[in-house]
This record gives C-alpha cells, sequence and structure tokens, in this order.
C-alpha cells in the first residue's frame, strides 16, 4: 500500500548547487565521482532500491526473520533473491577501495544511495550497513593479511559482517564486558562468551559471516581499557581464499523485536570460536570506534530515510483523503469535502517533516563530505578541520537526525487519522522501525554526553570554535544579501544561544558534573538546530542565486525558500528554549530521592 520515488532531484540539489561536488574535482577520493556517474548512481539507485526492496518492506515486516532448530536462520521470503541482485548489481562496491574491488566512489555519493536504500527497505539495508562499519574498522586496523583474505568478498557482497559489543550484562558500559580471548599456540585466539542484539548474526543471504568481536585477553584490566578487537568468521577461511570448517559460534536464539523485523538480531553464543586479533591487544575500542562512527553516521541517515519515506506517504494521503472543510470556506464546492491538505494543523505537520527532512539530507551529506575531506583534503589544515567538524557533528547527526526521524515519523502516522494505526496502510511500520535508531549505536542520551563531555573538549574546543567561525562568516555574508538577511539575522541569534551554552558549561561543568549531564540532551538538539539552520542558510543562497541566474527549474527554488523561511520562523526560535532547560542546571533533576519517583 506504501509508496516511495527516491527524491533524486533534491539530493542532486544539494550535491550540486549547495556542497558544489565539481569543486572537489581535482582530490583523489573524487576521481572516481564525474557527474554523470553520480547521476546513474542516484537515478539507477533510486529506481533498483524502489523496484526490488521496496516491495519487500511489509511483508519482510509481516514475516519477519526465523531462527530453525539447527541455529541457522532463515530471512523472509525474496530476500535472499533481492540480496542477489544487490551484490549483483554492485551496489555494496560503491564506496569501497579499488584496491578490494571497490568502486572508489566517495563517501559523499555512497551516503546519497544509502539514504534510499534505507527508505525503501531498512531491515534489508542494515545487512550491507553492518558489512560497511566491518570493513571500515578492518580497512583501519586490520593487518595486511587481515585485509586480503575478508575484504574482497566483504566489499563485494559475498559475506556479511557484524560488529560484537554488547553482552547481558553490558551495553553502554562496554567496561563490563566478560567474553574471553584465550591465546593459542598457532597465534589465534579461542573466544568464549555470549553476545546480545547482534543484528544480522546470523542469516541465510551470504557464504560467510565476518563478526568483529570485542573480548578481554588473560589479565587484562577489567575495564574499557583492557578491550581487544577480534575477527571471527563463522566458517574458517583457508589459505587458499575458500570456505573452510564451521567455527565454534552459533546463533542462540532471534530477538522478538518492535522493529526492523527482517533484520535477525541474534545471541551469539561462541564456544571457543577462533578469532584474531585486530590491532594491538587492549586497543580495541579504538578500533571497533571506526566502524562505531561510520556506524553512527548511518544510524542518523536511517533516521533521515524513514523521515523521508513516511513523509512521501503522509504527502500522498493528505492529498487523497477528503474530511472537513478549509477554514477560509470550501475549497473544492463540487465534493462533499476538501482534502486533508487544507487544514492548517495537517500542513503544519508536513511542512515541518520537509524543512527537518531536506535540512536533514544537506546535513548528512555534508558531514559525508567531512568524512572525504578528513582523509583526502589537500592540506594537513583543511584535514584536520573536516576531522575536527564530523567529529563534533556525529553524535548530533545520529542523535538528533534519529529523533527527527521517528518524529517525522510519528507526525506522518497522524496524518492518516487512525488508518495510520492500523497495519495495512504501512505507517505504524515507519514509526517501529525508526524507533530503534533512536537506542542502537549508543542511546541518544549517550551521544549527547558523547558530544558535551568528549567532543566539545577536546583539543580545547577546537571543533566547536571552527563550527562557529564557519557559522558566523557564512551569515556574515547572507547579511549582505537583503533577499537573505532575515534568514541570516535568525540563525545569528541561534548561533549565539549556542554559543552562551556553551559557555555556561565551560562555567558551570567543573563545578558540578550533573550541570552538564543535565545539559546534553537539549544542547545537541540546540547544536542540530544551528547546524541545519547553516544547511538551510545554504540552500536558501543557492535557491535565490539559482532564480537569479535564470534557472529554469523555478518552482523548486521558490518552494525551497518557503521552506527556509519556515525553518527561520518556526524552528530556529527553538534554541532560546533550549538555552533556557541548559542554563536551568540540575538542581530539579537530581533534587528528589529514587523513593520520591515511586508511585504516591
Ligand atoms: C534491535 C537491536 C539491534 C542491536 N544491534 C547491535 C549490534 O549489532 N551489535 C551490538 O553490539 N549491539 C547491538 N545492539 C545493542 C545496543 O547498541 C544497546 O542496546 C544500546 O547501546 C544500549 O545498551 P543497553 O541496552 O544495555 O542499555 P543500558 O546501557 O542499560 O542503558 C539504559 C538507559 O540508561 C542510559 N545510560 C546508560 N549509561 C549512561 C550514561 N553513562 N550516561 C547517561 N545515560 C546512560 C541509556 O541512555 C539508556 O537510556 C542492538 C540493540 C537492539 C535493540
Amino acid at each position: 500500500m506504501p509508496r516511495y520515488t527516491a527524491p533524486v532531484r533534491d539530493t542532486r540539489f544539494i550535491l550540486e548547487k549547495v556542497i558544489g561536488l565539481d569543486g572537489y574535482a581535482n582530490l583523489p577520493a573524487f576521481a572516481a565521482a564525474s557527474p554523470e556517474i553520480v547521476n546513474a548512481v542516484l537515478e539507477e539507485g533510486g529506481k533498483f532500491v524502489a523496484e526490488q526492496l521496496f516491495p519487500l518492506n511489509q511483508s519482510g515486516d509481516q514475516q519477519g526473520c526465523k531462527r530453525n532448530d539447527d541455529a541457522s536462520v532463515t530471512t523472509p521470503d525474496g530476500f535472499k533473491e533481492a540480496y542477489k541482485a544487490f551484490v549483483e548489481g554492485g551496489w555494496m562496491t560503491l564506496g569501497a577501495p579499488e584496491e578490494f574491488g571497490g568502486q572508489n566512489m566517495p563517501h559523499i555519493v555512497s551516503t546519497a544511495f544509502e539514504e534510499y536504500l534505507i527508505s525503501a527497505n531498512m531491515a534489508f539495508a542494515m545487512y550491507p550497513g553492518l558489512t560497511k562499519g566491518a570493513v571500515a574498522a578492518l580497512l583501519a586496523h586490520g593487518s595486511q593479511e587481515q585485509k586480503e583474505k575478508y575484504l574482497p568478498k566483504m566489499i563485494s557482497g559475498e559475506w556479511t559482517g557484524t560488529m560484537n559489543l554488547t553482552e547481558p550484562q553490558c551495553g553502554t558500559d562496554l567496561g563490563l564486558i566478560k567474553t574471553k580471548a584465550e591465546p593459542q599456540a598457532d597465534g589465534s585466539y579461542a573466544i568464549t562468551g555470549t553476545k546480545i542484539f547482534i543484528s544480522a548474526g546470523e542469516h541465510d543471504l551470504a557464504d560467510n559471516i565476518i563478526h568483529l568481536v570485542l573480548a578481554k585477553t588473560p589479565g587484562a584490566p577489567d575495564s574499557s581499557k583492557g578491550i581487544s578487537l577480534f575477527v571471527v568468521p563463522k566458517f574458517l577461511v583457508n589459505d587458499d581464499g575458500s570456505i573452510g570448517e564451521r567455527n565454534g559460534v552459533s546463533c542462540g536464539s532471534i530477538e522478538h523485536k518492535m522493529g526492523i523485523h527482517a533484520n535477525s538480531t541474534c545471541v551469539l553464543n561462541y564456544d571457543g570460536a577462533k578469532g584474531w586479533l585486530v590491532g594491538e591487544e587492549m586497543k580495541g575500542l579504538a578500533a571497533m570506534f571506526v566502524m562505531m562512527n561510520a556506524a553512527r553516521l548511518g544510524v542518523g541517515l536511517q533516521g533521515l530515510g524513514i523521515a523521508e519515506v513516511a513523509y512521501q506517504n503522509g504527502v500522498q494521503y493528505a492529498n487523497d483523503r477528503r474530511q472537513g472543510r478549509a477554514l477560509t470556506g470550501p475549497k473544492d464546492p463540487e465534493e462533499k469535502a476538501d482534502t486533508l491538505f487544507v487544514h492548517p494543523d495537517v500542513r503544519r505537520m508536513l511542512m515541518e517533516a520537509k524543512a527537518q527532512i531536506e535540512g536533514l539530507r544537506a546535513l548528512c551529506m555534508w558531514g559525508a563530505l567531512q568524512v572525504d575531506l578528513s582523509h583526502d583534503a589537500g592540506d594537513e589544515e583543511a584535514r584536520e578541520l573536516a576531522d575536527d567538524l564530523v567529529g563534533l557533528l556525529t553524535p548530533v547527526i545520529k542523535g538528533y537526525g534519529t529523533d527527527i526521524g521517528y518524529k517525522v515519523a510519528t507526525d506522518c502516522q497522524q496524518v492518516y487519522g487512525g488508518h495510520g494505526y492500523i497495519a495495512e496502510w504501512g505507517m505504524e511500520q515507519y514509526v517501529r522501525d525508526a524507533r530503534i535508531a533512536m537506542i542502537y549505536e549508543g542511546t541518544n542520551g549517550v551521544q549527547a554526553m558523547d558530544l558535551v563531555g568528549r567532543k566539545l573538549a577536546r583539543k580545547g574546543g577546537r571543533a566547536v570554535q571552527a563550527f562557529f567561525k564557519l557559522v558566523s562568516g557564512e551569515i556574515a555574508e547572507a547579511k549582505q544579501d537583503e533577499k537573505l538577511a532575515d534568514f541570516a539575522a535568525k540563525l545569528e541569534k541561534a548561533m549565539g544561544d549556542m554559543q552562551a551554552a556553551t559557555m555556561w558549561m565551560a562555567q558551570n561543568g567543573f563545578k558540578n558534573p550533573n550541570d552538564v549531564g543535565a545539559a546534553a540532551y537539549p544542547y545537541m538538539e540546540l547544536t542540530g538546530v544551528v547546524a541545519i539552520g547553516l544547511m538551510w542558510l545554504r540552500m536558501a543562497t543557492a535557491a535565490q542565486a539559482g532564480l537569479a541566474g535564470g534557472d529554469s527549474d523555478t518552482k523548486f527554488l521558490e518552494t525551497k525558500l518557503v521552506t527556509a523561511r519556515y525553518y527561520a520562523d518556526r524552528i530556529l526560535p527553538r534554541t532560546a528554549s533550549l538555552r533556557s532547560q541548559i542554563e536551568a542546571g540540575s538542581d530539579t533533576i537530581m533534587a528528589l530521592e529514587p523513593e520520591a519517583f515511586e508511585a504516591a
């Protein structure tokens, strides 16, 4: 019943007019990304996911994954064939290095495609998504032998990957990990322990699954400092690259969960499984962070992907459904009722969705560009700046981006009235699927703590200062243009709130760490509002320039300007309230004893 069309025009507007991809053509990372190739990726990728993966989204949700008696897991009907088509189409290889069989596309281009993949079928998208994270960790920390052994097949999609952090007693606090890694005479380790909630942990889509597992070696400190990272294949890999014996890892059960039913979330039992150290002993968390950072940006993209598909259906329904009359008099007098679109309250939800989605899309693309630049910009200073910016914004894209995803999904469900609650319309699935993105890969509360606890203070606050400099520079420029001056002034006020809140935390954090803990979430949101505000300033600037320059797509560009005005009038002012919450400190949050929360 739901529908989906990849928003290629909007992606192209961002890539071409806002980011100006052609301006980076001289950098090695962008060599493979000619405008023709990028357009082909977007057009063909959008078509592929809409035709092959979207039709399996509802049926996959209804059927779910099944663990069989022999501990194998069967994915829903059609998934195997669709995955085969995905691999054969080369979609897995887009952003991977040529050396291991990839297409060398910049991260920004593969990110654009991945948004479409998620919108079409988030549960499916997680199988290649986890693999991509595992590939990133092996590329950064694996030995040459490990790279050669695992990467070509993971990059082609013949094998998939997982990340194994969580255990029953250990979620956010990875120092509590109990899984053991005993060194063996042949240089391998025997891995023993139980991991839970492992996405794509067991399935029938690929010939092998390469698990990246956090575990502790004998005598390692009983804290996060004692963690090492291991590569543990489901099937051992022979020296000639062929698949060998079954390793000692098996799926104990799969979780029955709220959403993403078509992705298998497994309890994995490691019973002396053969594993190999990745990187240095006891430096596992740093190695896993490569995977986690890639995955966090990917989860932020899940917020965007789900929001987009929910929004497209909300718009369609508001066009089709007739109830009541416009407050200003009948819009369609020949009909018995007007469409839902005439009601300002329905418009409120759709306009909010539109402004947040398009802004978040630009932010995700810009974040992906920073990843590319952090590796490939021409000079060290530019690489460091990009690294600082993406480091600062990763928790914001993950945390605020997935909050937007969930809010938009519920708002678009609301547009359907009671039908939004009925499974066959598909909207309740989006709400269920969107919810997990706020929880895994570090809950959004933990993202907020990462932002204020680590990212703000890192290198003496260099990243946030660079961000302020960037935003204020663009505001100053926009103020010179009378058509952009109003937006620029409102963004300036919002950034002023962020600067004041940052200062407040710097002054109060040492006196009372709970003040910073209490401020973290509103601060993450405040940063998100300003960062997306910067994106809207850029989009408004590009739209204005297009109109002035005679671009024929006037309707699209004028719509951008109206949406930018909505953002300036209705979203940017939220920073004042967020700043007040931050400056209220932690007194009332922490004042009561736990008993006071119990039923009176
Ligand atoms: C469907 C699904 C798929 C998953 N996939 C994977 C996977 O592939 N691999 C994997 O390793 N894990 C996976 N996870 C696990 C997921 O990452 C964890 O559930 C998540 O990180 C939170 O850990 P927890 O559930 O133990 O919650 P807890 O850590 O117990 O947290 C409970 C609450 O306390 C808060 N909290 C905890 N510590 C702090 C703190 N220091 N400061 C502030 N607040 C805090 C949290 O924000 C949360 O609200 C998955 C989970 C689910 C449900």
